[in-house]
């Protein structure tokens, strides 16, 4: 039958590289680079990032090709699932009505659980009603169907599948039905439509979370958290990581004292009831960061263990590093960039960190950079090494 319409996209996912690449093969019609998508059962709506096609990106491909997709959003996927265009996309439910073509020697069986193939899966069907035998276009009343006798009935599925009415899909729209315990095949079948939309299926809104807005920036979200004395050289070597970053496109943040004391915790001293409010607002705040999808880099003192512990508990297992930049008070001393050393000495500041307020090194932290033995260079690419070995 002659169509005028083109062949919608139909992608059955073969396998699930991550939250937003998969592979598989173009059932039907073409796709190419930027494409309105939508994901069948999950309906989740996203669009074409990229494509592969034997190892090598292409822009489009058409039916037939295996291929790779990276999608611009994280989405829910399983191996058989559906990618579909989002202007047409593919039906799920549990009842159809189909035509079938029964190959075997025993009569079919209205009532009697058969295993239904299509090429997304397989479930246990029941022929529910015949409606009439084909002889020719003649439509014959009938209950059954004989060895290579063609009749049309309504089929229900104990689960539903993704399928398209053959004429809108050849592939999707075929179907065989097999004996449960022999496996052999009794019957070919074509769908014309579908009867009843299953109750589970649900066309929501993309959940837009950390895990999507951080796959759209290609990246997983961290936080960075250094800790040591004042002078240690947290600023320094957060400043040149951060450049590091962007320089490998990744996007970060850096909270540091100049952008946090002036404005968010402009109300804080340096009490240290102060000092533990200072960290909790900090915490929260590389929290929203990295829901937001970043690299989070923080550049505090933060003296206290406890608060450490405290922000450390805000976050999922791998997504805080806590970096000591570990430099001895006499080295910090030495170096005093802000001279407040001195003025601490001299009696001018209170409760400065190391002087007259503790400091509590970290017991366990994930990586510590020794500055004295270390440039500031060598001391980013340590973050770096870290965290493309956390990914990989
Ligand atoms: P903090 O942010 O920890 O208070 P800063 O980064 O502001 O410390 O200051 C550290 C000072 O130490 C800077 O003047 C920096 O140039 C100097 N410095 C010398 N060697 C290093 C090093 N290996 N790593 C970091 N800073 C260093």
């Amino acid at each position: 039958m002659s169509k005028d319409t083109p062949d919608p996209m139909r992608f059955l996912v073969r396998k699930v590289d991550s939250a937003n690449r998969v592979d598989g093969i173009l059932l039907s019609g073409s796709i190419k680079h930027g494409d309105s998508v939508i994901t069948v059962p999950s309906g989740q709506q996203t669009s074409v990032m990229a494509l592969e096609q034997n190892g090598n990106k292409v822009t489009s491909a058409e039916a037939e090709a295996n291929l790779s997709i990276d999608l611009t959003y994280s989405v829910k996927l399983l191996e058989g699932d559906v990618i579909a265009c989002a202007e047409n996309t593919a039906e799920y439910a549990d009842q159809f009505e189909a035509s079938i073509d029964w190959l075997a020697n025993e009569e079919l069986l209205p009532g009697r659980s058969y295993r239904l193939q299509t090429i997304t899966g397989s479930v246990d069907a029941v022929g529910s009603r015949l409606k009439y035998r084909l002889e020719g276009e003649q439509q014959i009343a009938a209950n059954t169907l004989q060895c290579n006798e063609r009749g049309v009935g309504n089929i229900a599925l104990t689960s539903p599948i993704i399928f398209d009415p053959v004429l809108t899909c050849g592939k999707l729209g075929r179907f065989q039905m097999l004996d449960k315990t022999s496996g052999e095949c009794l019957a070919e079948g074509e769908i014309r439509h579908g009867l009843r939309r299953a109750s589970n299926i649900h066309w929501q809104a993309l959940d837009v979370d950390k895990d999507s807005r951080a796959a759209i920036k290609n990246q997983t979200p961290r936080i960075i958290w250094m800790t040591g004395l004042s002078g240690s050289g947290k600023s320094t070597i957060a400043n040149l990581l951060e450049k590091k970053l962007l320089a490998q496109s990744h996007h970060s943040y850096l909270l540091d004292g100049d952008n946090v004391r002036h404005g968010l915790n402009k109300d804080l001293g340096f009490t240290a009831a102060d000092r533990v409010e200072n960290i909790r607002r900090v915490a929260e705040t590389a929290k929203l960061m990295l829901d937001a999808g970043l690299i989070v880099i923080t550049s505090f003192i933060s003296p206290f263990r406890a608060e450490r512990d405290m922000a450390r508990t805000l976050f999922a297992q791998g997504e805080f590093i806590e970096v000591f930049v570990d430099t001895s008070l006499e080295v910090c001393e030495q170096r005093d960039p802000k001279g407040l050393y001195s003025k601490a000495r001299a009696g001018e500041i209170r409760n400065f960190t190391g002087i007259d307020s503790p400091y509590e090194p970290p017991e366990h932290p994930e990586l510590v950079l020794d500055t004295v033995n270390l440039s500031v260079e060598e001391a980013a690419d340590r973050i770096i090494d870290y965290l493309q070995k956390q990914t990989t």
